[in-house]
């Protein structure tokens, strides 16, 4: 159990989030719950999912089982590209509502912007209704590269509260980043530990050495000390624990630098500007 609390970053509407959740993707529906539970029994109050990692359920089940009162951990969840679309949107997110087996979804966002179907204006417009029958706490994007934001900026009423993009030392997306700061937009990483790549860089092993911590938690760190709301996702029990224990130690000015010169541009996940699949299984 982490001693240290987690801080909470402030969203544009004054919801807070924790900085550190647990991400689900990649989690299989039968391990989920047992998955979150150890999460939150490591301390972690804040959980990723999205209906198209078909887990929200299991995410759910660890909700319940924990005990915890239902204003202790936030809760994350997503729309699938093929349900994108005025009406679509309102039947997913009630899919998503039962699933998760919660009257009220903390954060919701828009998983991509799926440009080739052109519908992510009219989605935010049911985002844009059920965040004001209080259905969720706050909405937001995923994915949305500065093209994309400019124009719901520009076409809709609530901006978003988040944006959640790829982000690991070599592939830090600056422009993504300012473009959303710059814009009240909380910037969110996903695959924050590069899904494990960005680990074995000298850069990040000479300090995990220095500071007696795993190359893991200083990459996290890195993420944490630039305002980042991180979400690594593990199914390892001493890497759960390890992956949110951040607040013992602390990088230096040289230290972020160095790790900030391994940017290299190389995405692991999909282009958002051409990713056109529908997350709708078969
Ligand atoms: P992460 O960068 O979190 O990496 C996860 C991988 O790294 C797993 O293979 C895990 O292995 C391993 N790992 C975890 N902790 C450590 C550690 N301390 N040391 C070494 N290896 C470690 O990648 P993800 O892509 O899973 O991203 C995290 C979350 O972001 C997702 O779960 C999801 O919630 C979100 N996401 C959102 C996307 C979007 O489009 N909005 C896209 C992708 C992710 P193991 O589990 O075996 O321990």
């Amino acid at each position: 159990m982490t001693t240290t609390p987690v801080p909470s970053i402030e969203l544009n509407n004054g919801v807070l989030i924790p900085q550190v959740g647990y991400g689900v993707f990649q989690v299989p529906e039968d391990g989920t719950q047992r998955a979150v539970e150890q999460a939150l029994e490591a301390g972690y109050r804040h959980i990723d999912t999205a209906a198209a990692y078909y887990n929200e359920a299991g995410v759910g089940a660890a909700l319940r089982a924990s005990g915890l009162p239902r204003e202790d951990v936030f809760v994350t969840t997503k729309l699938r590209n093929g349900d994108q679309g005025a009406d679509s949107t309102l039947r997913a997110f009630e899919a998503s509502r039962t699933a998760l087996g919660l009257d009220v979804v903390d954060l919701y966002l828009v998983h991509w912007p799926y440009p080739s179907a052109d519908r992510y204006i009219e989605t935010w417009r049911s985002f844009e209704k059920l965040y004001a029958e209080g259905a969720v706490r706050a909405i937001g994007v995923s994915n949305f590269l500065p093209p994309f934001l400019e124009r719901l900026l520009a076409e809709t009423d609530v901006v978003p509260a988040v944006n959640q993009i790829e982000i690991h030392p070599s592939f830090q997306q600056v422009d993504t980043q300012t473009a959303s700061r710059a814009a009240g937009v909380a910037v969110q990483a996903y695959s924050p530990l590069g899904q494990g790549k960005d680990l074995h860089a000298p850069a990040v092993t000479e300090v995990a050495e220095r500071l007696g911590v795993t190359p893991g938690q200083v990459v996290l760190r890195w993420h944490l000390q630039q305002g980042t709301i991180i979400i690594p996702k593990s199914v390892t029990p001493e890497r759960i624990a390890s992956n949110i224990d951040l607040f013992s130690f602390e990088l230096t000015e040289q230290d972020m630098a160095a790790i900030s010169a391994l940017d290299s541009d190389e995405r692991i996940g999909a282009d958002p500007a051409t990713a056109d699949f529908t997350q709708v299984r078969a």
